[in-house]
């Protein structure tokens, strides 16, 4: 049972290709197990669609056809994943994407990076806090993705179990808490930076380099 979700708001973007990179694949792992938002998206992406149909038709410049043949002619770009699942164990498209090894912060607290080919700048993180831990306290400059993988999570807006994706925007400062009874393991990307308060927010952010 899935009961958080991206907002309207971000599943338009995703449908109009307008999200970064990292957003981007933290709503695209939580669309491959939520055929709700994956509803909201093909209705964005009609829209879109039928946006473009009623848009005036302009003239195509003389060598339009011939350029559309060289595109169509052209090598592939290169693939941003990998064909075959490197983690199997992880949801799709996550899968795919290299991942760095597991990194100790605190006991309690370890994190990885997810590497995007195609992006190399995003800001993509694996967060693994043990059970009854605290994620640092923190808000940050740019809306925050998190999708839950493994395990839940509380913070003073509700409870998050595997499956939701929670979304925070600049204004919101919590402290999520990872349940008693088992550890937690999320995906989480910022459209922005990390503004991390507490002493191991501090640690964390030359670490984590956001
Ligand atoms: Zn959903």
């Amino acid at each position: 049972m899935i009961s958080h979700h991206p907002s309207d708001d971000s599943l338009a973007h995703y449908a109009a290709g307008n999200l970064g990179a990292g957003p981007r694949l933290v709503l695209a792992t939580h669309l491959s197990g939520c055929p709700q938002c994956r509803a909201r998206v093909r209705s964005f992406e009609a829209v879109g669609g039928a946006l473009i149909d009623s848009c005036a038709p302009a003239d195509l410049p003389a060598d339009g056809l011939e350029r559309v043949f060289r595109l169509i002619d052209a090598p592939e770009p290169i693939r941003p994943v990998a064909p075959v699942a490197l983690h199997p164990e992880l949801p799709e498209p996550l899968r795919r994407y290299p991942v760095g090894r597991w990194r100790f912060v605190h006991p309690g607290f370890r994190w990885r990076r997810v590497t995007l080919p195609e992006a190399p700048d995003a800001n993509v993180i694996m967060l693994r806090v043990g059970a009854g831990q605290k994620v640092p306290q923190h808000t940050h400059t740019g809306t925050e993705y998190t999708q839950v993988l493994t395990g839940a999570f509380s913070d003073s807006f509700g409870r998050y179990r595997a499956g939701d994706c929670v979304e925070a925007d600049e204004d919101v400062d919590h402290q999520p808490v990872v349940d008693p009874d088992g550890e937690c393991i999320c995906l989480a990307a910022v459209d922005g930076r990390l503004r991390l308060d507490s002493w191991i927010g501090r640690m964390l952010q030359p670490l984590i380099g956001i």
